[in-house]
């Protein structure tokens, strides 16, 4: 997976190939899929939800430009999985997940990995950000928004890095928006397409999602 998928494809950053490479993904899909989890594909996970492409994964860690010990918002846990690549690059994580049931099964996975401390797991819109511990220096989304969501806008630190899918509910351009000196610069990097990011800044309950 690591050679062929992501090296092989243009992914340069080595703390995220060794993380790619050392995190058990089988963990973190449903036992009927764990043969095919190194598949250069998305696959199903629990509540109609999907963890990511391992390649869309790798991207967007390493769009992210994670600091050593620094705090990661990242909103969609999903799985659990980009999570726990990005505590094992050394960052400090706080994952906001809409799904309750999901929430719970990231926690187990991640505290089996030992990565309970490094990665905080909590139940909540992840559209409207996380007031609370803003402003945020790094923010990633693994959800698909209509538009860049303003709270995220609002929230983003100075210097700090938001990544984030945006477009129609089946086919968004990734995008990356960075802040400096009060000015905020949104640079399209490429096209994903990712399960829709459902709440009060997103799209709304009910359209093209569960739930
Ligand atoms: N990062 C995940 C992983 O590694 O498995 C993949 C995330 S999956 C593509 C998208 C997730 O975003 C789903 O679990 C979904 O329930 C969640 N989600 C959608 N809207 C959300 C919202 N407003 N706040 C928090 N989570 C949301």
């Amino acid at each position: 997976m690591v050679e062929r998928q992501l090296r092989g494809r243009g992914i340069v950053d080595e703390r995220v190939l060794a993380a790619m490479g050392a995190v058990p993904r089988e963990q973190f899909v449903p036992r009927e899929w764990t043969n095919r989890a190194y598949d250069d594909a998305a696959l199903p996970i629990e509540g109609g939800q999907a963890i990511s492409q391992p390649y869309i994964v790798a991207w967007m860690t390493e769009l992210l430009q994670v600091v050593p010990g620094g705090l990661v918002l990242e909103i969609g846990t999903g799985s659990g999985y980009q999570a726990a690549v990005l505590a094992t690059i050394g960052a400090r994580v706080r994952s906001i997940e809409r799904l309750p049931a999901l929430a719970a099964v990231a926690r187990e996975r991640l505290a089996g990995l030992g990565l309970a401390e490094a990665v905080e797991v909590i139940v909540a819109d992840g559209s409207l950000g996380d007031p609370a511990t803003a402003p945020h220096a790094r923010v990633i989304v693994t959800a698909g928004a209509p538009v860049v969501p303003r709270p995220l806008l609002d929230q983003l630190g100075e210097n700090g890095r938001l990544v984030i899918p945006v477009g129609a509910l089946d086919d968004q351009q990734l995008i990356v928006v960075t802040r400096q000196a009060d000015r905020l610069t949104e640079t399209p990097v490429g096209g994903c397409a990712f399960v829709p990011l459902i709440g009060a800044a997103g799209f709304r309950p009910g359209r093209g999602g569960p739930v």
